[in-house]
């Protein structure tokens, strides 16, 4: 049985792990915004945001978007992303876009294997290994989605789906490529329906998904590797969401559109 004293230092030690990883929420435009509205946005972001401390903030709006993106957010605490990224340096991939471009364009994160993607796009374990390693070897910051469907949770399967999608989106991956990779737990369920993961369920989730990283990677990088939630997460939910054990922060859809929205979010997720 553990001494009073030894369960107070392991209480100790999580809250100080907690506290070790900053909050990241990052913004996921999707197909929304053209160039003129992207900037914007962020315009009337930066001012709302500035000064906000203890926080990451990201916006990954489509690629056209990107370069009004970058140049409207110089000078402030907001990184821009992209959605998708190729793992070929150039070559015959009609619609793909590569570490190098993005790169150039000024973005400093991707996102990875959005469960539209998967569902859309065939997107695999497999694709998403290899543009997380694209990703990576650019020193782009990778934020690699996962997520259960309605169908997987109610059929009993969920920490399956998740540790199969870990284990092959992170496959061959070094302890020190962990330092640029954040894993965005979104279940498919909650993706613009509405519907949120309990905080209770989400925190059992994101636990579950760093044991299979503490398996993976060990206990110490396990401990730093960020675990945001996304699923409908809004004003209303973000503080009890991101105040949980294992849960960093956020990948935001809807929520993240408006500036007044996402800032409340923001700022709520934070307090
Ligand atoms: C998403 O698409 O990553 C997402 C979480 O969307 P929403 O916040 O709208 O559910």
């Amino acid at each position: 049985m553990l001494s009073v004293y030894r369960a107070g230092q392991l209480l100790l030690n999580l809250e100080k792990n907690k506290m070790s990883r900053t909050v990241f929420i990052a913004g996921n435009w999707k197909m929304n915004k053209t160039a003129a509205e992207a900037k914007a946005m962020i315009e009337e972001l930066k001012p709302l945001v500035a000064g906000l401390k203890d926080v990451e903030i990201g916006i990954a709006p489509t690629f056209t978007s990107i370069g009004a993106a970058v140049e409207a957010a110089k000078g402030s605490n907001i990184k821009i992303g992209s959605q998708n990224i190729h793992w070929a340096e150039n070559g015959a991939f009609t619609g793909e876009i590569s570490a190098d471009m993005l790169k150039e364009a000024g973005v400093q994160f991707v996102i990875i294997g959005h469960s539209e993607r998967r569902q859309y796009f065939g997107e695999t374990d497999e694709t998403v290994n290899s543009r997380t390693k694209a990703c990576l070897a650019a020193n782009l910051q990778a934020v690699v989605c996962i997520g259960e469907t309605l169908e997987e949770r109610e059929g009993d399967k969920t920490e399956t789906v998740l540790e199969t999608q870990l284990k092959g989106g992170l496959a061959g991956l070094s302890n020190e490529d962990m330092a640029d990779v954040v894993i965005a737990y979104e279940p498919v369920w909650a993706i613009g329906t509405g519907k949120t993961a309990t905080k209770e369920m989400a925190q059992d989730t994101q636990a579950f998904c760093r044991k299979v990283l503490t398996d993976m990677f060990g206990v110490e990088t396990a401990q730093t590797v960020r675990i945001q939630y996304g699923g409908s997460m809004n004003a209303g939910n973000s503080a009890e969401l991101v105040a949980q054990e294992d849960i960093d922060g956020g990948l935001i859809g809807g929520a993240s559109l408006s500036a007044d929205t996402f800032v409340e979010l923001i700022k709520n997720a934070i307090s």
